[in-house]
Formats: structure tokens, C-alpha cells, sequence
């Protein structure tokens, strides 16, 4: 079953609503109980996502879609002589950590039958759902804002989905989306939204699966994780991963949660330095970290809930310094799109700022790749 996060109302999860009539956000009432197997079990399984099967949606296996993404791995670079810990999630196969999200939804809708879906996107999530919709044999339209990196057009395109280009802000593209979606009554076409949608959040959770799993292998468990958030989803899932795994007492207690913001573009960071409890809209400003700009992110208050509930902080990193750490990142041999380096950007404050030491384990989320990103990286070098 699906229920309204405001409301409380429940649907049925093949109904085909992407919202409640209240407006409200849904979210996925598991009907089993949910099960991070344990670390021996864990050993003979897939090197994807889907090795942690019984703590995802029920699926039958005929309509499990996958490029067996995840099970990314995780290096370490120094700054000041200080080890940072980075988890390259940019390696999933469409070039970012989108694909554990789309893989669980894609799944999911196509086992409740829907044959063709609608997306907004300001790019990594338009490729990586036209990729597995494609896998699918689904019908997909992506929606992008007009001023989208062309890396990630032809990326979409290629992978046989087809663009709709709108003009204006990243919330109009959403609207002419869903105004797609809500136009086609025969109830096969579906808004598949990554920012809407729970199955996508079901998904993201396996990056805490994973680096608890490579953490405790490794001796190398991080107490701070650094996660750039526009949305949140990478927040969310996240928390709601490690919060699965505190609940069977697989951890002590989830790592510290640095969400990092464009300063720019930052409603989470305004509504935590306010200590409000509620993310209210704003006008954000052109950000080079074109993956997180979004001036309404519609699970807010859960972001500020699971910043505060892990004991972590929110950050807004200032261009100059997003360009610093994605060119030495680059030198590191790690190349990844602006939007991903906020992350490192953040780091870094904290390192100089002694906030974290030698003897913290921080570890970042690097979440796209810089090769959708060139023409970026082009007029700069
Ligand atoms: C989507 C995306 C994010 C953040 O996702 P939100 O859900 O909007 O917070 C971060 N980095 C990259 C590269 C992305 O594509
Ligand atoms: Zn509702």
C-alpha cells in the first residue's frame, strides 16, 4: 500500500496516482517486514543493489529491471594530510547514483503495468530513467529545462527516450509534466517522478546499506557521511537506510548527516540556520551545481528532520569554492560534474575549520560524473 505523508489517506500501489488529492507526498507501506541480511549471508550475493533483496519492495523476479547497478566503491584522498573517504557512486551505469532510485521504481511500475512514463529532469535522473524505461520496453518522455548540459540531452536521447524542452524555471518544467501525465486518462502513462515517487527513495537506501557493509568490512565505518542535496533524495534514502539498520541493531547509530547546498540555490540550509522546521520556497540563483538546484524541494521538513536527528549539520558552499574542489578533485584523478564536488567543497571547510580530524572517519557521496559535464570543465582549463 501507498499513504499520504500529511494525510494519512491509502491507495492501493497500482492505482496510478503520483500524489495524494490532498497534495500530499506518498510513501510505501512495505507489507514484509524489512531485512538487511547479515554481513555472512551478504557474501555470495550480486555486487548490486539487489543483493539486499528483502529490504526492498516486493518484487517478482520477471520484473526486475537492472544494470546491476551499485556496490560502488569507496577510495580515500587527502587534504591537509587528512584522509577524506569518497564513495564513487558516479560509476553506476548511467553515470550516476540515480540508478539505484530507478531501478526500484522502474521495477515496481512496470509490475503494476504501466507502459509509459513522464519525467522532469534537469538531467542525471531524465538519462538514467530513459535507460532503464528503455530496458523496460516502456515508452519514456523526459522534460528539461531549455539550458540542460547537452552531454545529458544526447545521453537521454541515445538511450531512445524522447525531449521535451520548456523554458523557464526548473518548477515549470514540472508543472508542463504533469500536465502531460494528468492529460492522458487511459492510466498507462504514469509521472514517473524521482522527487515524488517512494519507490525511487526504496532504492537510494541501499547507499546506506552499502556503506555500512563496506564500512564494518573494512574497518572503516564513517561517523560523518557528506551528501549534496537539491531534492533530498540522496539525504533521505540515506537516513531512512541507516535508520533500517540502527532499527535491527546492525548499528549503533546513524553516522552524522552533512547535507551540502549551493549557496546559490539553499532553502534547507535558510530553514536550518532559521531553525525552522519547514522548508519554504525560494528564488535561487544559477548555481554551476546544476544537479541540486531546486528552490521547493518537496520532502523538506524531513530533510531538517534527519540533519538534526543524526546530529549533523546543513552547509551552502559558495561557487568559487565548488570550481576549487572540482578542478583539484579532477588533479586527484576524480572526475566528477560540479554538482557532485560540493561534497568535497564542504570537506574541506570542515577539516580547516578542525570540525573534522585525523580521527574522524568522513566519508563523501560522489554522486555524477564529470564526462556529462565537459563542456563544463572545457571552458575552464
Ligand atoms: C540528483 C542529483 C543530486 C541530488 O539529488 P536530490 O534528490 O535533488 O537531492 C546530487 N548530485 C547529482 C549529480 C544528481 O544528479
Ligand atoms: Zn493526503
Amino acid at each position: 500500500m501507498l499513504y499520504c505523508a500529511r494525510c494519512g489517506l491509502r491507495y492501493p500501489v497500482n492505482i496510478g496516482v503520483w500524489r495524494c488529492i490532498c497534495q500530499g507526498e506518498l510513501e510505501y507501506d512495505n507489507p514484509h517486514e524489512i531485512v538487511v541480511p547479515d554481513l555472512n549471508d551478504l557474501i555470495p550475493r550480486p555486487c548490486s543493489i539487489w543483493r539486499y533483496r528483502e529490504a526492498l519492495p516486493a518484487l517478482e523476479d520477471e520484473y526486475i529491471i537492472t544494470f546491476n547497478e551499485g556496490y560502488t566503491p569507496i577510495i580515500t584522498i587527502k587534504y591537509h594530510d587528512i584522509p577524506i573517504w569518497l564513495k564513487l557512486d558516479f560509476l553506476c551505469p548511467t553515470g550516476s547514483y540515480k540508478d539505484r532510485g530507478t531501478s526500484v521504481m522502474i521495477s515496481c511500475l512496470k509490475q503494476t503495468g504501466i507502459k509509459s512514463v513522464v519525467e522532469d529532469s534537469s538531467g542525471n535522473a531524465g538519462a538514467s530513467i530513459a535507460a532503464y524505461a528503455g530496458r523496460a520496453g516502456m515508452k519514456c518522455t523526459v522534460f528539461v529545462p531549455s539550458d540542460t548540459s547537452p552531454g545529458k540531452l544526447i545521453q537521454i536521447r541515445a538511450y531512445g527516450a524522447t525531449i521535451e524542452m520548456v523554458d523557464g524555471t526548473r518548477q515549470d518544467v514540472a508543472k508542463a509534466c504533469q500536465e502531460a501525465a494528468e492529460g492522458n486518462h487511459n492510466g498507462e502513462t504514469f509521472y514517473a517522478s524521482h522527487n515524488w515517487n517512494p519507490f525511487f527513495l526504496e532504492g537510494i537506501k541501499t547507499l546506506a546499506y552499502e556503506i555500512w557493509e563496506q564500512g564494518v568490512r573494512n574497518s572503516i565505518m564513517p561517523n560523518w557521511v557528506v551528501i549534496p542535496a537539491g531534492y533530498g533524495s540522496c539525504v533521505l534514502g540515506a537516513y531512512r537506510g541507516f535508520s533500517d539498520l540502527v532499527n535491527q541493531g546492525k548499528l549503533h547509530e546513524i553516522p552524522r548527516l552533512i547535507v551540502v547546498q549551493a549557496k546559490n540555490c539553499a532553502p534547507v540550509y535558510e530553514a536550518y540556520l532559521r531553525g525552522g522546521t519547514e522548508v519554504l520556497p525560494i528564488h535561487g540563483q544559477r548555481t554551476i551545481a546544476e544537479g541540486i538546484a531546486c528552490s521547493n524541494p518537496v520532502r523538506g521538513s524531513e530533510i531538517l528532520h534527519a540533519v538534526r536527528a543524526s546530529g549533523g549539520v546543513v552547509m551552502a558552499v559558495a561557487e568559487k569554492e565548488i570550481e576549487c574542489a572540482a578542478i583539484e578533485l579532477a588533479k586527484d584523478g576524480v572526475f566528477v560534474e560540479p554538482t557532485s564536488a560540493v561534497v568535497v567543497a564542504a570537506l574541506k571547510r570542515l577539516i580547516d575549520n578542525e570540525v573534522i580530524s585525523g580521527n574522524d572517519i568522513a566519508l563523501g557521496i560522489l554522486t555524477g560524473t564529470g564526462l556529462k559535464a565537459t563542456d563544463y570543465y572545457g571552458s575552464r582549463l
